[in-house]
């Protein structure tokens, strides 16, 4: 039977892994990684033998026609990436979408992504936000982030240790300082930190601290 399984993995805590994920990894045919050494390790540790290719952004697009066509071959394939929920600022986008098109069934199994974590335990509402991924670097930063001031609704950007103070300086510029921010950090994992306070309090927070492992930011909406 033919089909894609879109396949979360721990973002921290190797406890997170679902027991459904552990069975389908061991039962397709192969598996598709983003970085096949880290993969490995995974795979290690709960015993799954199965074949693993590698699959990422800088492959691809040149992957993507093979793939289908061993898939429709009636071959089940899983994709994995290095951390959470595949597709989810993630490589996965390409190939579900090519799934699709093809008739090949694709199913996302429900796991481990940091999001949904980090907007919990902001405390800020939940019930409607976005998610807008990581912000673009350099071209076109400060037109998205001026673009998301007057957007009500919660706002969840992914941040790297080393832009979070540049970040929160540059959303302090834009955004009313009073809003209420979370830096979620480490989820899952030994360090776990959720921050939570104004942009000010943030910045004063990490600027007296070497800002180390990985960070959601949550951000309060505009409420005028
Ligand atoms: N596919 C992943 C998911 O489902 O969340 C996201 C992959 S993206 C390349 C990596 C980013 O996710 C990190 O830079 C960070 O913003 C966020 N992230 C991943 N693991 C995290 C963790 N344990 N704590 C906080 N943020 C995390």
């Amino acid at each position: 039977m033919a089909k894609l399984f879109v396949v979360p993995t721990p973002i921290g805590n190797l406890e997170d892994m679902t027991f459904r994920a552990i069975r389908i990894l061991k039962e397709v045919d192969f598996i598709l990684a983003e970085d096949t050494r880290t993969s490995g390790h995974l795979l290690k540790h709960f015993e799954i033998q199965n074949k693993l290719q590698a699959y990422h952004k800088f492959n691809e697009h040149k992957q993507v026609e093979g793939l289908i066509d061993r898939i429709r071959n009636s071959q089940t394939v899983a994709l994995i990436s290095d951390a959470g929920t595949p597709g989810i600022s993630d490589p996965g986008y390409l190939l579900i979408k090519n799934c699709i098109d093809n008739d090949i069934e694709v199913e996302c199994l429900p796991g481990a992504t940091a999001l949904i974590p980090a907007i919990v335990n902001s405390g800020l509402p939940n019930d409607r936000f976005i998610f807008e991924g990581f912000l673009p670097q350099k071209k076109g930063r400060q037109k998205r982030i001026d673009a998301l001031k007057e957007e009500p609704k919660t706002l969840v950007l992914y941040e790297s240790p080393h832009r979070l103070l540049k970040t929160l300086s540059q959303l302090l510029e834009f955004f009313n300082e009073n809003r209420r921010v979370c830096v979620a950090r480490e989820l899952s994992k030994l360090h776990e930190e959720n921050f939570r306070g104004t942009f000010t309090e943030a910045i004063k927070h990490f600027s007296s601290k070497n800002i180390k492992g990985e960070i959601v930011l949550v951000v309060e909406g505009y409420n005028g």
